[in-house]
């Protein structure tokens, strides 16, 4: 297994408050075929393995959300205290941003129900809820980035629509 170095002075600390959350798939940042495809096996020592090739010392996203056996987990693999850096992406978002992957690539794979629910209730509801994020400021990458050549972040398969009816969902039960 892999195991990444981490060098906190590389480590860039945001410089605003947290006010948007910004979807991806890890296809965006890591193409390497061992990854394309999001299994049932844990593949985060995977995506280690990739970051190691870049040689860009760390996962450039604060969580991946990611199938194990059979459930779906979400982990912190970049504190979000810290920064991540899109070149595609405005600054004046970027500063304020959580970036959240899903593992693989949805331009090749359709997000199952449970992929949905887990990012929904176990990763952004609780950083809207924290933060105070508007539902509206929940993007897609694709939705946000000014590269005309980066359009499909996190994948064609992924349907906006149920992943705010989704959140939308626990914010209306959460309030009782
Ligand atoms: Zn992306």
């Amino acid at each position: 297994m892999a195991t990444l170095q981490y060098r906190p002075s590389l480590l860039t600390p945001r410089k605003g408050k947290v006010m948007w959350l910004i979807i991806h798939h890890t296809r965006c940042m890591y193409p390497q075929e061992s990854i394309a495809i999001d299994n049932t096996k844990y593949q985060m020592p995977t995506l280690s393995n990739a970051v190691l090739e870049d040689k860009s010392g760390d996962i450039n996203y604060n969580f991946v959300v990611e199938q194990v056996k059979n459930d779906v987990q979400v982990f912190s693999v970049k504190p979000f205290v810290y920064a991540c850096h899109f070149d595609d992406i405005p600054t004046e978002i970027e500063n304020h941003a959580i970036h959240i992957a899903l593992l693989g690539s949805y331009d090749f794979k359709v997000p199952t129900k449970r992929m949905y629910e887990t990012l929904a209730y176990r990763c952004l509801n609780p950083l809207v809820r924290v933060f105070h994020i508007p539902v509206g400021h929940i993007k897609l990458h694709s939705e946000v980035s000014i590269d005309k050549d980066n359009q499909s972040c996190p994948g064609v398969f992924i349907d906006k629509a149920i992943i705010i009816s989704q959140v939308n969902r626990y914010v209306i039960k959460a309030s009782y």
